[in-house]
């Protein structure tokens, strides 16, 4: 156990790039300040990386995937070091929890709970390398036609900071299964347990060059990584404009890409539906993670016998939840930088101006640093669904009630924003369940359950403007590989 969390970096420990199997600084020297969010104090730094630290690494990946060690392995021990990574996470999972804790202010059991995340996709991708397979297809007589899936070759995965070590592994696990080499740019707010976990890699025995991680400012790294020729496929996790400025970067080279790209996420709660089982569930939705989390559960839509009901019981746990330092282990952390509190902020005060009824709010710990980030959770009752706290993704502790009259109104409410990542459904009528599932237009969709960022197994991504492409579970082996067509003439 880590004691103390905030001696979980040494003085002398440096967070360094790693390209080509080697841990080095950015070309210029130049380095970013990581500060804690939970007080606001630096702690360590990173390397301010740019178009040539970048470039650096994309031809290391290049050389390693053109020089074949990777990609011409045989699956099963590609499938082996993946496995490996995570053994070696697991012995170090303490450490890589208090890391990550320290780094986005996210309680210390939201930082136990991304590692054991972690392992498991270690864990699921090494086991799945050597059991995806293409097909053989009945063609004209005298052919034989058959696919293999082959790795598009050097992949590109920017990563956001609201659960980067969970992210890099779904990022990691299933390019690296599929035989693809990579570039990692973790956001400049928390890139630490990226750095770490690159080390392992290293210590795992990875061929250099394989996993390569650049750290820097997404308008410097993010943008020369996206924009570079030697990139052959992307994936993304963060906001819809990044998206897009990404998406355009690729297009100039006519490369694939995988989008994950937020929500505003919807849980529909019934008269019949077993209310006691799901006030929990409401609330972890929007609370974990202090409400930063793209499949947040940001919105719930009550029928309307028993809104009242509901939305008192919810205020009651609204006004004991508590916000606090990492290692205070409270409901939830700080936000991740300043200009996210303020984000969040001017949501709240701009909804609270627009006449918006505030139901309730929970608290800031007494003892919290008056220089750490954080706000108190707000709940918020009655919203017309037009209103903007009810379409925009707020990214912070934010919840929003809305009631319905009926099936065809609560469907409608919860398709009625632009986006389409999760959604839950609280009924106990089995007919109701089918149907409701299959209305509403979401990537993953829960019963009497909700599962905020859950899942190893289970494709994850959106409709809409959540973005395109699937992470997560098998599915992802097929966006980051292509097929190739086989045909054999025998007549
Ligand atoms: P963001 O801009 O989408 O950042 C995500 C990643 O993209 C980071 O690694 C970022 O680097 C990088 N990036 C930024 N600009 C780039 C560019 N021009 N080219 C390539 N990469 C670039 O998110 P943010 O600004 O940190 O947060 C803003 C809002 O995005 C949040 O309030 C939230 O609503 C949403 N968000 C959603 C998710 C999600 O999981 N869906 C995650 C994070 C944020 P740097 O951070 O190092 O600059
Ligand atoms: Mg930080």
């Amino acid at each position: 156990m880590v004691q103390n969390l905030s001696k979980v970096v040494a003085q002398d420990q440096k967070f360094l790039n790693i390209i080509n199997g080697r841990q080095v600084p950015a070309l210029s020297q130049e380095t970013i300040t990581v500060l804690c969010p939970s007080d606001g104090l630096a702690f360590t730094s990173i390397p301010a990386s740019r178009a040539e630290d970048v470039d650096h690494a994309v031809r290391a990946a290049r050389a390693a995937f053109d020089n074949g060690l990777w990609s011409r392995m045989a699956a099963v021990e590609r499938g082996r070091l993946l496995t490996k990574l995570g053994h070696l996470i697991e012995q170090n999972s303490e450490e890589l929890a208090a890391l990550e804790s320290r780094d986005t202010g996210k309680p210390i059991r939201q930082g136990r709970a991304d590692v054991a995340a972690a392992m498991r996709y270690y864990e699921f991708y090494g086991g799945a390398a050597d059991k995806i397979h293409g097909d053989t297809i009945p063609f004209n007589e005298g052919y034989t036609a058959l696919t293999l899936r082959e790795p598009h070759g050097v992949v590109a995965g920017i990563i956001p900071w609201n659960y980067p070590m969970q992210i890099m592994a779904r990022v990691v696990g299933a390019a690296l299964a599929m035989g693809n080499t990579l570039v990692i740019k973790p956001a400049e707010d928390a890139s630490l347990s990226t750095i770490r976990i690159g080390e392992l890699a290293i210590e795992a025995g990875f061929p250099d060059g394989v996993l390569n991680i650049v750290t820097g400012y997404g308008r410097d790294a993010g943008a020369a990584l996206s924009a570079h020729a030697g990139v052959d496929y992307l994936t993304f996790t963060g906001s819809p404009a990044t998206g897009t400025a990404i998406q355009q970067a690729a297009a100039t080279n006519n490369r694939g890409v995988t989008m994950e790209l937020g929500g505003k996420s919807p849980q529909i709660v019934f008269a019949d539906a077993d209310i006691e089982k799901a006030l929990p569930v409401l609330v972890n939705a929007i609370i974990q993670n202090g409400g930063q989390t793209c499949s947040a559960g940001s919105r719930v839509l009550i029928e309307r016998s028993i809104y009242n009901d509901v939305a008192g019981a919810l205020a009651d746990r609204f006004a004991k939840l508590v916000a606090g330092p990492h290692d205070s282990d409270l409901d939830l952390g700080a936000m991740i930088n300043p200009a996210q509190k303020r984000r969040v902020e001017a949501y709240v005060s701009a909804a609270t101006e627009a006449g918006i009824e505030l139901v309730a709010r929970g608290t800031i710990a007494g003892d919290a640093p008056a220089t750490g980030y954080y706000v108190s959770p707000v709940l918020f009752g009655s919203v017309d669904p037009s209103a903007v706290i009810a379409q925009e993704e707020v990214f912070g502790p934010v919840l929003s009630l809305f009631s319905f009259n009926d099936e065809n109104d609560a469907i409608r409410l919860a398709n009625g924003t632009e986006y389409g990542l999760v959604a839950g459904v609280w009924t106990r009528d089995g007919a109701r369940q089918h149907r409701v599932a299959k209305r509403v237009r979401a990537g993953q969709v829960y019963i009497n359950a909700y599962g905020a960022g859950g899942g190893i197994e289970l494709p994850f991504g959106g409709f809409k403007k959540s973005g395109h492409g699937r992470e997560k579970g098998f599915e992802a082996l097929y966006d980051m590989s292509a097929t190739k067509t086989i045909v054999f003439r025998h007549d």
